[in-house]
């Protein structure tokens, strides 16, 4: 079997140091078992960028090269394109997105370079795997050097309807550049739909049976692999002694009220306001909860250079003044809002001494935390998840309280219902999903793109 090339936006780490996620480690576990190459950006800029050394480092069989950008490029490519222009399109939000011209080239660009990097480490019976949203392109920059390896792409992040897409200036170019993959791997099956519809709706491509397109001269397979955790290693974690240490702290101070908890990067994509206001209004509607129940909201800030991200932090430090301010008691306080991040054994534990965990994107390609949620509660007697129908994660997690973000109403009542969900209840759900994460875990998922993609050689 040739060897596996990974290529994505940020590389590694090689070793789980406890702050992985489980798609490195699911992806060195596949890069190991044929030996391989994971290349992508160092995180750095320098005046060199693209054009500067390979930076290496290696184990026995995964090596990692990673090279810089430039500052233009981090301005163009990565805050501008990646960030201003893809991302709030493909999460549905038209009304943040900005276009700019310039933008899109030195993204093309910059896919462009990468993969002239790559192209003299590529071997003959190599498999590429390239991830995400920064690099659409880059499959048709390899082809235009006549590289004819497979090459197969996942996108982590949603894929709107193409109503939607359109609007994106040479949306159909894009999309056209993206065929030169042999594969193209969604989060869900909405996801792979609205891929399908845009190329034969906007490009004249055609199904072939339910997983193909052709277009352009080129079949491609186009699927639903829905992202998994690794959720035995997570429910470990749950266990060990850092985890241990929250839960102990967090009970004393909690003295028998329950806790809802909400994690995510602060980003506009996760219904953080809409939120803040639905546990307002179950403290409203159902005021048996008021000084019983509260939100531990952790929310570690992302991208802050970006005037969106800005402008929703102050309004969530603006909602939980509010909150507070109507609700505290002299020995409660409704909300809590910490915007830090914390280890994932750290989390694992604050997961565990909660009874609801409130996952409520207005869209996300999965949605991890929910995921985690789950794979770290106490079989005997685990919490609740509450979860939006607009996160990826809710196509295969219909044993959650399944609801819409943008109705408070509707997530204050899953919150009641939630916390008066009587033990037999939770147990019968959580199992359901517990057996499924643990079959669905980040390998199988890995191995199932792998074996798909292996089959086009
Ligand atoms: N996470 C973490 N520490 C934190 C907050 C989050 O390690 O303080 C991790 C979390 O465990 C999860 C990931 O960050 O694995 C977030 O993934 P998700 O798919 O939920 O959202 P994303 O940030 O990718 O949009």
């Amino acid at each position: 079997m040739g060897r596996l090339v990974v290529v994505s936006n940020r590389v590694g780490p090689l070793k789980d140091t406890g702050r992985a996620g489980g798609l490195a480690v699911a992806l060195v576990d596949a890069l190991t078992q044929t030996g391989g190459l994971w290349f992508g950006w160092s995180g750095e800029v320098s005046e060199e960028g693209t054009f500067g050394q390979i930076k290496e480092q290696r184990t026995k069989a995964v090596q990692l090269a990673q090279i810089d950008i430039t500052p233009a490029d981090y301005e163009d490519y990565y805050a501008g394109y990646a960030n201003r222009t893809l991302w709030p399109v493909l999460h549905y939000r038209l009304d943040l997105a900005v276009f700019d011209r310039r933008h899109e080239t030195g993204y093309r660009q910059v896919n462009d370079r990468f993969a002239t990097r790559l192209r003299p480490l590529i071997e003959a019976d190599d498999v590429l795997w390239v991830h995400d949203y920064h690099f659409l392109t880059f499959a048709a920059a390899l082809r235009a050097m006549e590289v004819g390896n497979p090459i197969g792409f996942f996108l982590h992040i949603p894929f709107p309807a193409p109503e939607i897409l359109a609007a994106l200036p040479n949306a159909g170019s894009i999309v056209r550049a993206m065929l030169a993959y042999d594969l193209i791997g969604f989060q869900t099956r909405r996801d792979a739909a609205n891929f399908r519809r845009f190329v034969v709706e906007e490009l004249g491509g055609t199904e072939v049976g339910d997983s193909r397109l052709s277009a352009g001269g080129r079949t491609v397979i186009v699927k639903a692999y829905p992202i998994g955790i690794d959720a035995e290693a997570f429910s470990k974690f749950a266990m060990s002694p850092e985890a241990r240490r929250s839960v102990s702290r967090l009970e004393k101070q909690l003295a028998g009220r329950q806790q809802i908890i909400g994690v995510d990067r602060i980003d506009y994509s996760k219904g953080l306001p809409e939120r803040f206001r639905a546990f307002e209004r179950l403290l409203d509607d159902y005021p048996e909860n008021r000084g019983r129940v509260s939100l531990m909201q952790i929310a570690p800030p992302s991208r802050s250079e970006l005037d969106a991200y800005i402008e929703i932090r102050r309004t969530l430090e603006e909602l939980t003044g509010h909150v507070n301010g109507r609700f505290s008691d002299i020995d409660w306080t409704p909300i809590r809002f910490l915007t830090r991040s914390f280890p994932r054994r750290v989390l694992a534990g604050i997961y565990r001494a909660s009874r609801v965990g409130l996952v409520t994107p207005l869209r996300d390609g999965m949605n991890l935390v929910a995921k985690e949620y789950v794979a770290a509660q106490r079989a005997e007697d685990p919490g609740v998840l509450v979860l939006s129908r607009f996160a990826g994660a809710a196509e295969g997690m219909p044993e959650a309280l399944v609801v819409n973000p943008h109705s408070a109403e509707e997530v204050a009542q899953g919150l009641q219902s939630a916390i008066t969900m009587p033990l037999e209840e939770r147990r019968d759900r959580w199992q359901a999903m517990f057996d499924r994460l643990c079959r669905e875990d980040a390998h199988a998922w890995a191995q199932a793109i792998l074996s798909d993609l292996r089959s086009v050689a």
